[in-house]
């Protein structure tokens, strides 16, 4: 489950739960990005921060764990290695590997780092919100590539990071739109209240 997570919310939790009760995995490891590569957006909290919120967030779902692999890694965060990583460390299981990100970010993976071999190493989970077309998906990765995608509908993801942020920079309420454990550590740390 890879995303910035800036921060996690439930949208994001559901949606892993979501994709690990209908593909049947047995586990889901969540993995903070360290450096986007794409993002020149001085919005995004510091990287500890969003690995430790994401750590609050998880921690009592037993399927669920968080990895350090993009925030100790140097260099920007490139999903090709996260994935090439994930192989290496469980070759002794022949693991069957899905990458589940945002649809939106899968919309753009024309422009990633080796992104048939992606393709090829992981099944890329589409997660979408509630009325999104995947036909703009289609058209953006191209007929062949979208057979290969798994798509998941996931209703809570009418939440957004975006929106939460926009939230408490405006000193309105984020309560159950994410865990309130992550929302102590926003206020405890004063995160998301500088100007975007
Ligand atoms: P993003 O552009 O911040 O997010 C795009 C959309 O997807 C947003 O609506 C976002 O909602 C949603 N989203 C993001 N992660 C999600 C998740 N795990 N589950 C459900 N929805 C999710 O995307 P990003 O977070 O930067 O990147 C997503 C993943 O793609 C990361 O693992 C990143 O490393 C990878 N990526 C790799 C490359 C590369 O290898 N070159 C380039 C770009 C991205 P919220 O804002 O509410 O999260």
């Amino acid at each position: 489950m890879g995303g910035t997570f800036n921060p996690i919310h439930y949208g994001h939790l559901l949606c892993a739960e979501q994709a690990r009760c209908k593909f049947g995995m047995d586990e889901v490891v969540f993995v903070p990005s360290g450096h986007p590569p794409h993002k020149k957006n001085s919005d995004i909290a510091p990287t500890e921060h969003r690995y430790l919120m994401t750590v609050l967030a998880i921690y009592t779902n037993p399927f669920f764990s968080v990895s350090r692999a993009e925030v100790d890694r140097r260099g920007k965060s490139y999903s090709i290695d996260t994935i090439r990583h994930f192989l290496e460390i469980n070759k002794s299981r022949n693991p069957e590997l899905y990458f589940i990100t945002g649809s939106d970010a899968v919309m753009e993976i024309l422009t990633w780092r080796s992104h048939d071999e992606i393709m090829d190493l992981a099944t890329v989970i589409a997660a979408s919100r509630p009325g999104y077309d995947f036909n703009r998906l289609k058209e953006a990765v191209g007929p062949a590539r979208f057979r290969k995608l798994k798509l998941l509908q996931a209703s809570a993801l009418a939440i957004s990071s975006t929106d939460i942020r926009e939230r408490v920079r405006s000193g309105r309420p984020i309560k159950y739109l994410l865990p309130e454990s992550v929302e102590q550590y926003i206020r405890k740390h004063g995160l998301y209240t500088n100007p975007a």
